[in-house]
């Protein structure tokens, strides 16, 4: 922590332009956009997701589809709004396959990235979307079931967060009861906003990031840049 928020998005905005040809896995094949990430650049609040589904990867913006939509629904009831309020990025940065679960290598190669994300949006509280978030992000190997509704003080990138891990929305999409289970953790998360950022932490779960810097397919980037507040 030190620099000033305009220091911090310029970086990131930078971090964004490096990504863009990001040929670190074999994903880069697969993909027709690198989805960043988006929203506050100075965000207390920021969620993992999975990877990218078939809409995020066409248009280059997380959380584009019914989740997305049933995500800002869940924010709203809680008076959180997306843009204003939170940053979004996924673990993997491009679409596995027919949204396959993303494979140890992907994500070995892509966490710098989404820790370096971390570094510069210095969230106070990260809200992990799952099961692979969440165990990407905390380093625990307990399943989401076990996990999910439990803040914990973890140490992300060196920062002290809470993580906050819950069910991903699309599982909140299939089943009434996860629906019911997801509105109740969301509610959690004005109180979880308003505590001080931890100091005791279990981590370090994630090292400060080795991201590197490979660049460049023609992406949506106006729209990409415009959606870091
Ligand atoms: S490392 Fe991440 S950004 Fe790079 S090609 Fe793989 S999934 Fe995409």
């Amino acid at each position: 922590m030190g620099a000033s928020a305009p220091q911090r998005r310029a970086e990131l905005v930078e971090r964004f332009r490096e990504l863009k040809d990001c040929r670190r896995c074999a994903l880069a094949a697969t993909r027709t956009n690198v989805v960043f990430g988006a929203g506050n650049a100075d965000a207390d609040l920021m969620f993992v997701g999975e990877a990218p589904g078939f809409h995020e990867d066409r248009q280059g913006r997380p959380f584009v589809g019914a989740a997305g939509k049933l995500l800002d629904k869940l924010l709203a009831e809680v008076g959180l709004d997306r843009e204003r309020d939170t940053f979004i990025a996924n673990v993997l940065k491009c679409r596995p396959p027919n949204n396959r679960d993303p494979l140890p290598e992907e994500i070995e190669a892509c966490k710098p990235f989404l820790l370096e994300q971390v570094r510069l949006i210095e969230p106070r509280v990260i809200c992990t979307l799952g099961r692979f978030a969440t165990t990407c992000i905390s380093g625990r190997p307990e399943g989401i079931t076990k996990l999910r509704g439990r803040p914990m003080a973890v140490e992300v990138a060196g920062l002290p967060v809470t993580v906050y891990p819950i069910y991903h929305p699309a599982a909140g999409l299939r089943s009434g009861a996860m629906l019911t289970r997801l509105r109740e953790d969301f509610q959690r998360l004005p109180e979880l906003l308003a505590a001080a950022r931890p100091t005791a932490v279990s981590g370090p779960a994630a090292g400060p990031s080795e991201a590197g810097t490979e660049s460049a397919p023609a992406a949506p980037e106006p729209a990409q840049l415009g959606l870091f507040g």
